[in-house]
């Protein structure tokens, strides 16, 4: 058995988790709309559909036109399965029409982020990258009540798992004055960190106003803590979407930010003290994080960086992560779903998705251990929720798969034990003092177990 103190999901995206778990799973063929209807009670017609899953878009939309048949005219947001793309339907796109046209891009970026798809006489459009994660968020957040609900199922997710800590990494203002409201009615008990999403279409300067307004609540709300601002910088790896060095990896995708503009957002979060959540798949997305930290050290500009994910890297890059002020945060067990992704797309078996050189590393783990970098462990809900014998089973399967199908030999460091321990320090909230008392039980696989968790 073992114990873990302050037991943290250092990347989730924390209400996205319970809404799917209502939502219809666009993956299976009959679409169920039963666990929808159980939550929704009288003011059911105003709550939108929600659901997630779609890999094929003509498959989808065929599906859908179906499906919206037999309903009324209802809002409907479905999630590709990397939630980096959002399809929606003609309800949703005039409730979110008003916003769109506030957006400061010009409309040539618009009509690249939003595809209109006639489909049999309907309208539907797909919103890609953070214009979709955006506007997923404020169909949440249109509708009275629906916040509450699903942060309250969330957190029951969270518990019921053994995590009495998470970092959130999908939030606004709007989401933290839900949370303050829920401790105030003595409902709110996870120790919660509250990260604010950033996209290029919005205005930066609304966002650090709001970061700075909600950390003079802090002090008042023993649950929350303000986190930074989180920015995307690439995709995914199942969409070939990370940016990757092209003729090095398997696909090239594509860096969201140029250089010069992300250096001057970095630094005016760091000039207000607010720390930067960078979303870092691909190698060559890592490299570019890496790059401008260094290039706003060198002119006396410092601040705090997190890398989430940061799935595939340069070889030679690997001592630049010994920095001060930067902080990995990874999920062993993101690469199940990533590998599954990238085989059923294109590959038929995962010995095809081969590297043409050997300059990058997969998931570099082993090397963060040996070079003595710390890493907190997380399961990027939705993606996984949370189950610390999934990350255990990570941890050992991508050691042994990048062995296999990659050639790459394993250091002595695999040996279970120091994994066991590996596991347990990135799992714990690095800061005693909040949620001291918090310790949750789990057995020899990694299990939780019920009566093991204590925390005020
Ligand atoms: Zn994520």
């Amino acid at each position: 058995m073992a114990s873990i103190s302050r037991c943290y999901d250092s990347h989730a995206h924390f209400v996205a988790a319970s809404v799917f778990k209502y939502g219809i799973d666009c993956s299976q063929n009959q679409w169920e709309l039963g666990r929808l209807n159980q939550l929704r009670g009288s003011n059911s017609d105003d709550f939108v559909i929600f659901g997630w899953g779609w890999t094929d878009l003509t498959f989808i939309l065929q599906r859908l036109s179906q499906f919206e048949e037999e309903q009324a005219a209802r809002r409907l947001a479905l999630s590709r399965k990397d939630g980096h793309a959002l399809l929606i339907n003609e309800p949703a796109y005039l409730a979110l029409q008003p916003k769109l046209l506030r957006l400061k891009q010009n409309s040539d970026w618009l009509l690249q982020h939003l595809q209109h798809y006639p489909f049999q006489n309907k309208h539907y459009f797909v919103l890609q990258e953070g214009l979709g994660i955006w506007a997923w968020t404020q169909l949440l957040q249109s509708q009275e009540g629906q916040l509450d609900f699903f942060l309250l199922e969330s957190q029951k997710l969270w518990r019921e798992a053994g995590f009495t800590h998470v970092r959130d990494m999908s939030g606004n203002w709007k989401q933290w004055q839900a949370l303050m409201s829920l401790e105030q009615r003595g409902v709110w008990h996870t120790y919660l960190v509250q990260n604010f999403e950033y996209h290029p279409f919005l205005i930066l300067e609304e966002v650090i106003d709001e970061i700075l307004q909600a950390q003079k609540f802090q002090s008042s709300h023993p649950h929350l803590r303000v986190g930074g601002i989180k920015l995307y910088l690439d995709g995914t790896i199942g969409f070939k979407t990370a940016a990757m060095t092209c003729g090095a990896g398997p696909f090239c995708g594509s860096l969201l930010w140029s250089d010069q503009a992300l250096e001057d957002t970095i630094a005016q979060i760091w000039a207000r003290n607010i720390p930067v959540c960078l979303h870092t798949i691909g190698d060559r997305a890592v490299a570019q994080a890496l790059t401008i930290y260094e290039r706003l050290a060198q002119k006396g500009c410092e601040g705090i960086m997190h890398l989430e994910h940061v799935e595939w890297v340069q070889k030679r890059d690997l001592p630049r992560f010994q920095k001060k002020n930067l902080v990995i945060h990874a999920q062993p067990c993101h690469w199940l779903a990533d590998l599954g992704l990238l085989k059923s797309s294109q590959h038929p078996s995962l010995e095809d998705i081969s590297l043409p050189d050997e300059s990058l590393v997969f998931c570099p783990y082993y090397e963060w251990l040996k070079l003595k970098i710390p890493v907190f462990w997380g399961f990027d809900a939705p993606i996984y929720y949370p189950q610390l014998g999934l990350n255990w089973r990570g941890l050992l399967d991508t050691a042994s798969m990048v062995h296999r199908v990659w050639g790459v030999s394993l250091p002595e460091a695999t040996a279970l034990s120091s994994w066991t321990h590996v596991l347990r320090v990135g799992h714990e909230y690095p800061d005693p003092s909040w949620g001291a008392c918090c310790v949750s039980d789990f057995d020899e696989n990694n299990a939780w177990r019920p009566e093991g968790i204590a925390c005020g």
